[in-house]
């Protein structure tokens, strides 16, 4: 069975990461989601930028990040990230951003201009984009895939009976159809993400990630939620580590390629590794 090699955090290159993030002055998702695999992450050098500003258009009832209106686009941003990016020499780097429903675009070109500014500093840095749903603009999505990143991600986060409590300014249904446009229009690989304990059940889980395979998703990683301060979703399910074994032996049985699942996996926990795992090693 796959697992990652996980080392205990050291401390200094936390710190390390820390400084070099600071001084390109960057935004990462492992910061403004208090995501607890900080520290081991940036211990081992990489983290997941997080563009468009700090504060989300969106009021998702899981996410620790701010709510409210859209900062004005940086544009020195793209630089910045793909500075910092260069100087941790990351072989493999998340990009994600919050919800920019507030833009004609909502953020799509601003995402292209991340990724060719990473190309042109760091050209043998491979590049997955996590997006949001452009609300399905078709022109927005054709922007993201024509950036040409490396992977291409969505995360559907939850089933579809909770997702109007869960994520009430997104889709269940335009989720998947997005994840079916960039599986239909993009080269390689696709991928998306669930959180387990927000009360679904597992035969609901195991549905949803039927729908996913459906669409032409093949990675997928599945995590405990976590609840990230008392005003979020509560926790209404701790699953013990054997149902992580389960639901990710439910997964390859579907057909998935690279699946990771566990108490503390999230989307991009060890991206690189498993974006390099075949379904022989997944298994093996
Ligand atoms: S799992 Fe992802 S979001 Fe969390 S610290 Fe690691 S890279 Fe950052």
């Amino acid at each position: 069975m796959y697992k990652p090699k996980v080392k205990a955090p050291d401390p200094h290159l936390t710190a390390f990461t820390d400084t070099i993030l600071s001084r390109h002055s960057v935004t990462t998702v492992c910061n403004e989601s208090a995501c607890p695999n900080r520290a081991e992450c940036y211990s081992r050098g990489t983290a997941t930028f997080m563009i468009l500003g700090d504060t989300c258009t969106r009021a998702c009832r899981f996410c620790n990040v701010d709510t409210g209106r859209g900062a004005k686009i940086d544009t020195g941003e793209p630089q910045r990230v793909a500075n910092a990016i260069r100087d941790l020499g990351l072989k493999y780097v998340v990009i994600t951003s919050v919800d920019r429903d507030d833009l004609a675009d909502f953020g799509a070109n601003h995402f292209a201009n991340v990724v060719k500014a990473v190309r042109e500093i760091a050209p043998d840095t491979k590049i997955e984009l996590l997006t949001p749903d452009f609300r399905g603009l078709k022109d927005a999505l054709d922007t993201i895939i024509s950036s040409s990143p490396d992977k291409l991600a969505h995360n559907e986060e939850t089933v579809e009976r909770l997702s109007p409590v869960i994520r009430p300014q997104s889709s269940y249904i335009r989720s998947l159809r997005v994840l079916e446009y960039y599986a239909m229009h993009f080269k390689g690989r696709i991928k998306s993400s669930l959180m387990a304990g927000l009360g679904e059940s597992e035969n609901e889980l195991i549905d949803t990630m039927r729908d996913l395979y459906s669409v032409g998703v093949r990675e997928l990683t599945i995590g405990q939620y976590l609840q990230p301060t008392p005003k979020h979703y509560p926790v209404k399910r701790f699953y013990p580590p054997s149902f992580f074994e389960d639901i990710k032996m439910e997964a390859l049985n579907i057909g998935f390629e690279a699946v990771a699942c566990g108490i503390l996996v999230r989307s991009s926990y060890y991206a690189e590794e498993l974006g390099n795992i075949t379904k022989d090693k997944n298994n093996g």
